[in-house]
């Protein structure tokens, strides 16, 4: 596995066009932005030019378009030019604007497209984060929307879209590479039902509407500037948008996203429980936060840095590093083990395998503070040669140690490991980790 790298535009790059809800005329750029900026945008319209996070934090609300804010200061329809960084390989950049809301071009992402490929991208020297779908994630609406997000090496889409009364029921899927979204995705236009918005351009709510920026669908005519684009542009239309409104959790996705009559409302939910996942998944993972020096680690270091916990935390304490090869940890052995219930009633002995996973545990402590990369996480692969020679007994020190013999490329690495009672040795091995990019 090989890290892909974040992505910023090599130069800035814009276009001008007509906003959809105030109808007034709006200036966007893109702009290159730093490794781990995210996408921002920037009001140039107003005094000292506010910047608002693409931040699913920030989301104000989802009626027929997303709008978010910091403050009093808003974006409205931010989905289609998200949608097209994300999609097109745009880790980092702000979205300059002279006005609330971006171009609506032709209610489609392909002007956004456009102007990422005249811009250009340029790799940055930091891996690209993704958040990995561990556990199926699903929401649904009151309004009959249904997403469900489940693991996926890739990223994929797939979407059912259909219309009041299952009007022009539609189907697509796909995995969003940049050439598929190019081709497929970007140039499906938005669309509307025309009962569903009579009330707003009634109310005049979207001065900058026409059939030059929509298509708009009444009892069963289609009527708009260009004929449909595919056969299948509304399904498409709701893929652009789930693209959009999930680029708002700030990182690329892992997993395949399974559609049923979405919209932004249950987008925005999706984003949420994504968010709330991933937060609690990091929570495990591996933070650096190794104190420097040979000194130890105190059992709070220790679940900072391993993510077993009780009761398969098998180090209690961090003794000490010698130099960059060696390192002793520490556990009591107390009769209150859980295990000790059954192994074995009346004559409690603590099972090999727990003094295996101690040492595992103690070396791969060893291991990533020696780990160049935050980005690599050390796997436990095989053990050679374990020998148990005197049994554990509740009440007693295990000693675990733990040195780095061999580390082939920086690939593979092999450690010497025992648990010692009592300055005797009771049990030993040679346990081998490869590295893998997280
Ligand atoms: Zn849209």
């Amino acid at each position: 596995m090989t890290a892909e790298l974040q992505h910023t535009l090599a130069k800035s790059a814009g276009f001008s066009g007509t906003s959809l809800h105030t109808g007034e005329k709006v200036t966007l750029k893109l702009q290159p932005a730093p490794i781990d900026h995210g996408i921002k945008f920037k009001r140039k319209d107003l005094a000292d030019e506010p910047t608002i996070d693409a931040n699913i934090a920030n989301l104000k609300t989802v009626e027929r378009a997303t709008t978010i804010g910091e403050g009093a200061v808003r974006v409205h329809t931010v989905e289609h030019v998200l949608s097209a960084l994300s999609a097109m390989g745009v880790d980092n950049a702000i979205i300059e604007m002279d006005a609330n809301e971006p171009p609506i071009g032709d209610g489609s992402a392909a002007p956004y497209v456009e102007v990422i490929k005249k811009a250009g991208t340029a790799a940055q020297e930091a891996p690209r984060r993704f958040f990995d779908v561990r556990e199926p994630i699903h929401v649904e609406s009151k309004s009959g929307s249904l997403l469900v997000l489940l693991p996926d090496e890739k990223f994929r889409v797939s979407c059912t879209q259909a219309g009041p009364n299952n009007r022009f029921t539609q189907f697509f899927s796909g995995e969003i590479s940049p050439a598929l979204y190019e081709r497929e995705i970007a140039p499906a236009r938005t669309f509307v039902f025309y009962e569903e918005v009579a009330s707003l351009m009634e109310k005049n709510l979207i001065k900058g509407g026409s059939l030059e920026n929509a298509i708009v669908v009444r009892g069963d005519a289609v009527l708009s500037k260009e004929p449909l684009r595919f056969a299948g542009e509304f399904a498409r239309h709701k893929i652009l948008d789930i693209i959009g409104d999930l680029a708002l959790i700030g990182t690329l996705i892992r997993g395949h996203v399974i559609a049923v009559k979405p919209g932004h409302a249950a987008n925005a939910e999706l984003a949420r429980a994504i968010v709330k996942q991933h937060a609690k998944v990091t929570a495990l993972s591996v933070p650096r936060t190794f104190p420097p020096g040979e000194g130890g680690l105190d059992i709070n270091q220790v679940m900072e840095i391993l993510p077993h916990r009780f009761p398969f935390l098998m180090v209690d304490r961090i003794l000490g590093f010698e130099g960059e090869t060696k390192c002793t940890g520490m556990k009591t052995v107390t009769v209150n083990e859980p295990f000790f219930a059954g192994h074995f009633p009346g004559h409690p002995v603590m099972p090999g395998v727990l003094q295996v996973e101690a040492m595992a545990q103690v070396a791969s402590i060893l291991l990533m503070k020696l780990a160049k990369s935050a980005s690599r996480i050390g796997y436990f692969m095989s053990a050679d040669e374990v020998k148990f020679r005197k049994p554990v007994f509740p009440g007693d020190t295990l000693f675990i140690h733990a040195e780095l013999i061999k580390a082939r490329s920086n690939r593979l690495a092999k450690a010497h490991c025992s648990c010692v009672v009592n300055d005797a040795v009771v049990s030993e091995g040679d346990l081998m980790f490869t590295f893998l990019d997280k």
